[in-house]
């Protein structure tokens, strides 16, 4: 659509963010995209901020002026953040349960602006957070589309789908807006407006990574797991073709040759995603990438073609070691699914990183203990072990909420909590954790087994220990 030239002088000047606290040195996984979490403490990578980015380049083919900051690995304080947005008609903030406290706080000094909040977190307390003030519009959901309406109507938001705003000292919660039904329509994200070197991860070492989705959205029911509050369990894909173009273009463009997949769970549908390594290879693009799976999606046949197209980790959940706790989390995957998943990668050489999680409902002492065992004998190449947290916006919160004050789900950070969903306590899950981590770390043969990967990229061994160094420290602080 071309729009007239005073429309284009008309449209307001508009910052997308990521979130800041007064102090603050680490970057949240906030992303109003991926909607899988609401934000969790992540101090060793910093993810590029994809949704931002995603939404930046619909409101620019639209010809809305834009602009995105994201203030740590851009070098921002919080009154650094707070001077630069000050130059902007609507500040958009993708909201995180662990540091809304401060992005509240951020906003109570732009009330002259449009303030507007979006995310997973948003969604899940829209009303809660207009309620108490703290911005003047919630973006629900898939944001794309609804930024672009609310921006082209701000003063008049009636027929908007998926915004939440008050109006007149009352709240108007318009109707969910309707999935996009051809991602493959969508422009490429507009990766020109982020520093594309500053971004990296724990699997790629001092070296810069993009982010690429090829679907959205999850049909799995994992009781931790928000993507439904977006994506309402279907999931939407792109075709094979469109990924490839866009990963071209990541590699001529920008010179990244690394790549996270980030879909909720890449790895369902094995005739896409073979379509899709097979392209990869013929391009010869020479890149190396990761991604999300679940056990019980991937067939030897699938991993082989991952391989081939330059897959070198595949990231496992496999939460439990326990039965009645991973029917209760609904995660419906059996231990003999974990240990043919695992293997099978391992054999083709393909790392594999597994997560854990500790404290979710039907938890005891013993099958914790278990599941620390279980992570020992699977023995990936990475294990993350986290306390179960009900995020806004999961089924864990809806059956919990009762029992927490308003103010506690913004503490969560998945590492500590003072809230347990079992029978042992807060502060012991948070022991156990440690002891976890101890016992897996500490082996002699994991620590071979890091010998052996640092000789095998010896260029990448300082930054390897330094990951290593920084979460200890962060775990045990
Ligand atoms: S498999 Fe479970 S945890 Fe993973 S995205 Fe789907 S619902 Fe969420």
């Amino acid at each position: 659509m071309v729009e007239s030239e005073e429309a284009m002088k008309n449209y307001p000047t508009v910052l997308l963010m990521n979130p800041i606290e007064e102090g603050q040195d680490y970057v949240v996984d906030v992303d109003p995209v991926i909607s899988r979490h609401t934000g969790g403490k992540t101090k060793i990578g910093i993810f590029p901020p994809l949704g931002m980015t995603c939404v930046a380049a619909v409101l620019r083919k639209h010809d809305i002026p834009v602009t995105i900051l994201d203030p740590i690995p851009q070098g921002y304080s919080f009154e650094g953040a707070l001077e630069y947005a000050r130059s902007f008609d609507v500040i958009i903030i993708t909201l995180a349960a662990s540091n809304a406290q401060g992005a509240y706080r951020f906003f109570s000094s732009l009330k002259d602006k449009v303030r507007i909040f979006m995310g997973t977190h948003a969604t899940a307390l829209a009303d809660y957070i207009l309620e108490k003030g703290y911005c003047d519009i919630i973006i629900r959901g898939e944001p794309e589309y609804t930024t672009l309406e609310t921006i082209k109507n701000l003063h008049n938001l009636e027929s908007v789908l998926g915004v939440s705003y008050r109006k007149g000292g009352k709240m108007v919660s318009n109707e969910d807006r309707p999935l996009i039904e051809n991602l493959d329509d969508l422009p490429f994200p507009a990766r020109d407006l982020t520093d594309n070197m500053k971004y990296h991860i724990v699997s790629f070492p001092g070296k810069p990574v993009a982010m690429v989705l090829t679907s959205r959205g999850c049909p799995f029911e994992c009781t931790f797991c928000a993507t439904h509050l977006f994506y309402k369990r279907k999931r939407n894909v792109r075709s094979p073709e469109n990924v490839v173009k866009e990963v071209e273009k990541i590699v001529h463009d920008y010179g990244i040759a690394h790549i996270f997949f980030i879909d909720d769970t890449f790895t369902i549908g094995e005739k896409r995603i073979v379509k899709l390594c097979q392209l990869l290879q013929e391009k010869k693009l020479k890149i190396e990438w990761i991604c999300l799976g679940r056990v019980d999606t991937v067939t030897e046949s699938m991993l082989r073609e991952m391989k081939e197209a330059g897959c070198k980790e595949v990231i496992y959940g496999i939460e439990s070691a326990s039965t009645t706790v991973l029917t209760m989390i609904k995660k419906d995957i059996t231990i003999e699914q974990m240990e043919m998943a695992v293997t099978t990668t391992k054999n083709l050489k393909i790392r594999v990183s597994l997560f854990f999680m500790f404290g979710n409902p039907g938890d005891t002492l013993q099958s914790i203990r278990e599941t620390s065992r279980l992570a020992r004998r699977l023995n990936p190449n990475f294990a993350s072990f986290n306390i179960a947290t009900p995020d806004p916006g999961t089924p864990l919160f809806e059956s919990f909420k009762e029992r927490f004050a308003e103010e506690t789900f913004e503490t969560f950070d998945r590492l500590n909590t003072s809230f347990s969903m079992c029978e042992v306590p807060a502060d012991q899950l948070r022991r156990e954790l440690i002891r976890a981590y101890l016992l897996y770390y500490c082996r002699p043969t994991y620590w071979l087994h890091l010998l052996k990967y640092l000789i095998s990229d010896p260029l990448n061994a300082p930054s390897i220990l330094s990951l290593f160094y920084r979460h200890a420290m962060i775990v045990l602080s």
